[in-house]
């Protein structure tokens, strides 16, 4: 927890922390910017002067975690009393999971479930097109079909009326992404999933604690994969986990990620669950340095949480600014990424390029986030897989391409999308009150920002 942030202000926020909640825009004065109203791309002074919280945030906790590894002289979790061991069942009770199972990535997180469904060539796997590569990488590793599904332009998540239309003969797999960490919308994908008897797999990776209907997500879809790669909510630099809540489904993932072998195992032995495998194992010291972690990341996702829905309410005065909508099922979102769409009509027309810049040049980074994936060339190249070519034929890899278009997600990818970033949302008040007064410069002098 970031030593500065003062508790009694979330105290005092705490009406708030319902999203779209009528406040007034708040007046407020930060200093010498108070009375300077011109943007800093035009000689002001930065509306944020100071630097966001730094990432990650670690003390002497995670030194001693660290060093208690390095000293028990057990660094791999096979070599007895493991410590990745006693991570899993802090990881598991954390989130409400029967299940947990620690591995190097959150890309062998969804590795291991797609190696335990047995996901291979012929088979289809429905995941959104609005995501980072790996969980489009994870489909093609096992030689299957991505089917990228389009975006809802108010949420950023998978558009779930474009899901059924997707599904095949040949689909074994759906994959929502909770996508910024604020889950899909569960409430129809989960039953849609059931009728058509497709299991779920929940990518979690950027959703750490968040909740839908008080559930912690990767609990609702047979399994839920997270990341701990160091840019995410919880972090030990590279590493992942799964959690399920289902015994067969845990083991077979365990033997998967154990070279095939069984819990038991010395090493040569078959796995009791008779699955394929490889190395996906996580660390000793990964696993202490999570533990560590650990201690942080509740009282962290809720500060995210109310500084998020504080920025939300703030945003919510400005024209042209849309804060992307969480689902009425969504009772907590991880916010690794706080995403808005930007339209330019509220802002004299000055073009997205431009106001990320003033943006930007107030000491409030920004990023236009995720592009179109289904149009990048590392993607189309698929249909020119000399694999693909035979397990599927030049018609099908073809009409994928077809498949693939996603309207919505080229409209808002191009035009709209705009992300603030997680660390950003640890900081104060006053924080959310100065990103909030940079865009209302930027709004009111957008036509000289325009011509500058
Ligand atoms: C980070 C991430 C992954 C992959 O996690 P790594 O730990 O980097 O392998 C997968 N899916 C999503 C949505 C992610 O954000």
């Amino acid at each position: 927890m970031d030593q500065n942030i003062d508790r009694r202000e979330f105290i005092q926020s705490a009406s708030l922390a319902t999203l779209g909640a009528a406040v007034s825009f708040p007046t407020f004065s930060i200093g010498k910017t108070a009375d300077d109203s011109k943007p800093a791309l035009l000689g002001g002074s930065k509306a944020h002067p100071g630097p966001f919280a730094a990432w990650p945030i670690a003390d002497n906790t995670e030194k001693t975690a660290i060093l208690q590894t390095l000293d028990s002289k057990n660094w791999g979790r096979l070599g007895g009393n493991s410590v990745v061991d006693k991570f899993e069942q802090e990881y598991s009770k954390l989130f409400g999971a029967k299940h947990a199972l620690g591995v190097s990535s959150g890309t062998s997180a969804l590795q291991t479930m797609l190696g335990a469904l047995d996901i291979g060539p012929g088979d289809e796997v429905i995941i959104p097109v609005y995501t980072f590569i790996a969980t489009y990488n994870v489909v093609t590793l096992n030689y299957a079909l991505p089917i990228l599904v389009d975006t809802d332009p108010e949420s950023f998540q998978i558009d779930p009326s474009k899901i059924t239309p997707a599904i095949t003969k040949q689909t074994k797999l759906i994959m929502p992404v909770h996508i910024g960490g604020s889950p899909a919308d569960l409430d129809t994908i989960i039953p849609m999933a059931e009728k058509a008897g497709i299991p779920v797999i929940e990518d979690a990776c950027q959703a750490h604690l968040a909740e839908w209907k008080g559930k912690k997500v990767g609990n609702l879809g047979l399994g839920g994969a997270f990341s701990f790669q160091a840019t995410k909510n919880l972090n030990s630099g590279e590493g992942g986990a799964i959690i399920t809540n289902n015994e067969k489904f845990a083991q077979t993932c365990y033997d998967f990620h154990n070279q095939g072998q069984g819990e038991k195992s010395t090493g040569f032995l078959p796995g009791s669950s008779g699955t394929r495998g490889t190395n996906l194992r996580l660390t000793e010291f990964q696993g202490n340095l999570l533990r560590a972690q650990m201690s942080r990341v509740v009282e962290q996702t809720e500060t995210r949480w109310k500084n998020a829905a504080y920025l939300t309410s703030l945003l919510n005065e400005i024209k042209g600014i849309t804060p992307a909508k969480l689902y009425k099922g969504v009772t907590k979102s991880a916010f690794h990424l706080y995403m808005f769409r930007y339209n330019k009509e509220g802002f004299a027309g000055l073009s997205r390029e431009k106001f990320l810049k003033a943006l930007d040049a107030e000491g409030v980074p920004c990023a236009v986030g995720y592009g179109q994936m289904n149009k990048n060339s590392y993607v189309t190249g698929l249909a020119s897989n000399r694999h693909y070519l035979k397990v599927y034929g030049e018609k099908t890899m073809k009409d994928w391409l077809e498949r693939n278009q996603c309207p919505q997600n080229d409209y808002l990818t191009n035009n709209e999308s705009v992300w603030f970033f997680q660390n950003m949302l640890l900081g104060t008040k006053k924080d959310m009150e100065q990103i909030a007064y940079a865009i209302k410069r930027i709004q009111k002098y957008a036509p000289q920002l325009a011509k500058a």
